[in-house]
């Protein structure tokens, strides 16, 4: 404030409750991506990696409330107070009613669940009716410089850095297979969606030549570009088009605006990165 001096301060993210983790590998598959309605497509846990058979802990002390099938996954439940922590696919080796201390060992992980591409433990968090972060809790990583004179920098976004940034928002919805909590459908979500509002201008990741634009079914109004390197970049649910097949785009070069037409519920940009003609998921490729 008074200095060119840049004070540095470590700032801790407070964490509102601390878990345990239940696995020895602490190791994230998929991240949180609560639905926006109640049995919306989402993912309501977080995804951890594992192996059949290993050894699963309770997070924090509490009170087994549940240990069975829930659709046909082995499930078990935690009461911890004010929150609980669902654990799938758990053989349990606890029974309803068993204190449990924290990290005591509450059962065994389950061959597959059907979120996870591998053997995972998919660990829910939940007050009440709605589900929070589990990585909030469990902690992890979250020790970042900041300014005292300036907002916090965001997190490193990897190598993906150019995804994120391409319409200035987060991934709100990531790649994958998602699976619906009440019909059980499991279904691809085939690209990753960009948070923004309408109207945001939608340049190409990279240069190349305008394959498709048009309208196409669930996708709405839709730009494919295909590269040089034979991979193609897509960009759905536009409100607005400004290349037409054939045309050679620059790297950067505006093709479109952000909308919601097709099957979307608002605003988002739906990116798809396309290898051979197959959805791949960007954040692996990009
Ligand atoms: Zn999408």
């Amino acid at each position: 404030m008074h200095s060119l001096l840049l004070a540095l301060t470590l700032a801790f993210t407070p964490v509102s409750a601390s878990w345990d983790w239940p696995l020895d590998d602490q190791r994230v598959e998929r991240r949180f991506d609560p639905p926006a309605e109640r049995y919306g497509p989402g993912h309501r846990g977080v995804d951890l990696s594992g192996s059949p058979g290993e050894a699963v802990h309770a997070v924090a002390a509490g009170t087994v409330t549940f240990a069975g099938q829930v659709a046909g996954v082995a499930t078990v439940t935690v009461d911890h107070g004010d929150e609980r922590s669902t654990y799938q696919p758990v053989l349990a080796e606890v029974e309803v009613g068993d204190v449990v201390g924290r990290g005591q060992r509450i059962g065994v992980l389950g061959a597959s669940h059907p979120s996870c591409r591998a053997t995972c433990l998919n660990l829910g968090r939940l007050r009440g009716d709605d589900y929070l972060d589990p990585l909030e809790a469990l902690g992890g990583e979250r020790v970042r410089l900041v300014s005292p004179d300036g907002p916090p920098p965001e997190p490193p976004a990897a190598d993906t850095g150019d995804l994120i940034d391409l319409v200035g928002g987060r991934i709100t919805s990531p790649f994958g297979i998602r699976v619906h909590p009440i019909t059980g459908e499991r279904k691809l979500h085939d690209g990753v969606d960009l948070a923004a509002s309408c109207g945001t201008p939608v340049p190409a990741l990279s240069g190349g030549t305008v394959s498709y634009s048009g309208f196409r079914g669930a996708y709405g109004e839709q730009i494919e570009i295909r590269h040089a390197d034979g991979r193609a970049t897509s960009y759905s649910h536009l409100s607005g088009r400004s290349v037409g097949v054939g045309d050679a785009v620059s790297d950067g070069e505006i093709v479109g605006t952000v909308g919601s037409t097709g099957r979307s519920t608002g605003c988002h940009l739906h990116f798809m990165l396309l290898i051979d003609g197959t959805p791949v998921d960007p954040m692996a490729h990009v």
